[in-house]
């Protein structure tokens, strides 16, 4: 076995590999961007090598300064993850080149997958059913082979990848349209304008076979069906495929390995089939697609239904040793599922975001593949995943139960997520039946877009959240009477003003414009009109989320927080209208920050909340508890800066 490697990628893959790595007693080399000093995979590797700056171009894809990383360190190996230079036969020859494995397949095989023209016309050759079409060398005339396929067909580029280049035309005259398309976004993205065209398979399901080699043999580890597609990116994954039938599995499986073996595959890969699933699940009805010769995003639901941890079974290979186990040796437990969570505005029509992770926190007991920890960015440099959600249970519908508790249970602030939409899918109807098709999302994203609206009882239990947590306050509260303070609450940017009486310890009444609710809070938790809900806040950099089912983040903007006004920047604490000063908090010759809470004004019957508006020494204390103030009274001055 390898005493040392370099991992070629970042983010959760990167975290992945490293673990099992660790767990076998290899050390582990990380290379880093610019943009990811900091991050998780670097911290988890034993030593870690600079590579460039933040754009893939100038790092992750500048194989030469990988390959110089792997020899200063002294690494044997290479594992080049998923994206990036991993399925890239150039880099493959560079890094054997220079004495090191490669772990992963030899460049002829990529190459021999690397375009789905030669791919197709390999596999028809091997046995291996493809879709009906046309994937010759000339590319004139094409509008009349897709007559001949008959429509609806589907237009692919040659060299294509992640859906691009790839239009599905339904009718003779949109022909010439959509072929200008997707030649022009193909030579874009891949500086290859071919295509083929296939015909468009109907109630079409996107069913994958893990494969495994050894360069010569192959084993297959059962299929996934990665159906649940947004325009041709998969977005939750399960395995096995709902409805699968032995005979199929068995038919799919045999294919996937002849795949495999006639390129002499090593390592793991995988086989995509598009099913024609218009008359459920049959042994004749799948087509190859592609294969991908490299980890896969999903290959965790393979993991947790096989047993097989699929990156030890990387390492051991790429060391030589054979194949650790025999197809007979391999079987089915249960049932798994990945969702995918990303940082994107799913109502802005999946719109990438960015942020800083104020809060993240991810249920016990569930697999979450990671490569971000709170306060983690995600920037815009890199894809925007933020984890994979795996769960597995012995029935379809016990994993998926836990998959969807799972999306219940985890807590992302700091950046809009698709965590809804995921929990919205997980309850759908039709999916929980098992009838999925690659469809299935289009046709119904309006409804599964829905984001979630705070009802009242919620904002009354961050409104609650929002003073408890404010210790200052909370104390200043048992000492007065009437125990009554305001709370504005922002969300997605729309202001609600709530009053807050507490009642007791531990006990609130919250009134807003819209209902009044009875809140308590304490160790067991909080209840809302005397019924126990399983809510809870968190107060962070960005505001104040409630956790209840789905993610509610508030922000906390004081309408009148002076500390954003003139007398801010001049070093003084005004009252910004008449009033009784309920509380000081500081005295002369305090060190106080920005932000910090300095004094409490009761006017118009609710408190205020006087805070720094920046960092300083308090230089005078002008106003005591008790004293009435003028609107404008300087109350809190702070030294001179300097
Ligand atoms: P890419 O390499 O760009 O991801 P694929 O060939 O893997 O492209 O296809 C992506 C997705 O497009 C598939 O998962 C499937 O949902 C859909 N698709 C591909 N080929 C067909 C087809 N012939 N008929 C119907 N849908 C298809």
């Amino acid at each position: 076995m390898f005493r040392k490697i370099l991992i070629a990628n970042r983010g959760e893959i990167a975290c992945r590999v490293i673990d099992t790595a660790r767990a076998m007693g290899v050390r582990v080399v990380a290379v880093y961007s610019d943009a990811d000093a900091g991050a998780r995979h670097v911290q988890m590797a034993d030593e870690a090598v600079h590579i460039g700056g933040a754009a893939p171009k100038e790092s992750y894809l500048r194989g030469e300064a990988i390959i110089e990383a792997a020899r200063a360190t002294g690494a044997e190996a290479v594992h080049p993850g998923y994206g990036f230079l991993s399925e890239n036969p150039d880099f493959v020859e560079a890094v054997e080149a220079a004495g090191l494995v490669f772990i992963g397949p030899s460049a002829e095989a990529i190459r021999a997958m690397g375009l789905k023209d030669a791919a197709k016309a390999l596999m028809e050759e091997a046995g291996v059913p493809v879709v009906p079409g046309y994937h010759g060398e000339a590319q004139d005339d094409l509008a009349t082979r897709a007559g001949e396929i008959g429509y609806p067909v589907l237009i692919k580029a040659v060299a294509g990848g992640g859906g691009k280049g790839m239009r599905r035309v339904d009718r003779a005259e949109d022909f010439a349209d959509a072929l200008a398309s997707a030649q022009g976004e193909a030579a874009t993205a891949f500086g290859n304008d071919a295509v083929l065209i296939e015909k468009y398979v109907s109630t079409p399901r996107h069913i994958e076979v893990q494969v495994f080699g050894d360069g010569e043999k192959a084993v297959h580890l059962f299929e996934r069906d990665c159906s649940l597609q947004r325009r041709h990116q998969k977005v939750i994954e399960e395995a096995p495929a709902p409805g699968m039938t032995e005979e199929m599995r068995a038919a799919m499986g045999q294919a996937a390995v002849r795949a495999a073996e006639a390129i002499g595959y090593k390592g793991a890969g995988t086989v995509e089939f598009i099913v024609d699933a218009s008359d459920g699940l049959r042994a004749d009805r799948f087509y190859f697609m592609e294969m991908n010769t490299r980890l896969q995003v999903e290959h965790p639901v393979t993991e947790a239904i096989t047993g097989v941890d699929l990156v030890e079974w990387q390492l051991r290979v790429a060391a030589g040793e054979p194949l650790p186990k025999a197809q007979d040796d391999l079987s089915i437990q249960g049932h798994a599922f990945e969702a995918r969570l990303y940082a994107e505005d799913v109502p802005k029509g999946f719109l990438p975001a960015t942020g800083t992770l104020t809060h993240l926190a991810f249920p016990a007991g569930v697999r979450a593949d990671t490569g971000v920890r709170e306060g983690d960015e995600i920037s815009p440099w890199y894809d925007p995943m933020i984890a994979k959600l795996i769960t597995h249970g012995a029935t379809r519908e016990i994993a998926l139960a836990k998959l969807e508790q799972a999306l219940a249970h985890t807590q992302v602030a700091g950046s809009v997520t698709n965590l809804a939409f995921l929990r919205a899918l997980a309850r759908h109807e039709g999916f929980g039946r098992g009838e999925v098709d690659t469809g299935l999302i289009d046709r119904e994203v309006e409804a599964l877009s829905v984001a979630p609206v705070p009802c009242s009882r919620c904002r009354a239990v961050a409104a609650v959240g929002a003073m408890e947590m404010d210790a200052d306050v909370v104390q200043g509260f048992s000492l007065w009477a009437p125990l009554e303070h305001s709370v504005t609450l922002a969300f997605e940017g729309e202001p609600e003003l709530l009053k807050v009486s507490v009642e007791g310890e531990g006990r609130a009444t919250v009134v807003s414009d819209a209902a009044t609710h009875e809140v308590t809070w304490g160790a067991v938790g909080w209840a809302v009109d005397g019924t126990p809900v399983p809510a809870e806040v968190v107060r962070h950099d960005a505001g104040l989320s409630v956790f209840w089912g789905n993610n509610y983040h508030f922000t906390l903007p004081d309408p009148l927080d002076v500390s954003t006004g003139p007398g801010a920047s001049a070093g003084q604490v005004v009252a910004p209208m008449p009033g009784l000063v309920k509380a000081v908090f500081v005295k002369a010759g305090a060190e106080v920050a920005a932000g910090d809470r300095l004094a409490v004004l009761e006017a118009m019957k609710m408190e205020h909340v006087l805070t720094a508006g920046r960092d300083g020494k308090v230089a005078e204390v002008l106003a005591e508890a008790g004293a009435q103030v003028e609107a404008g009274a300087a109350l809190i001055v702070l030294e001179e800066e300097g």
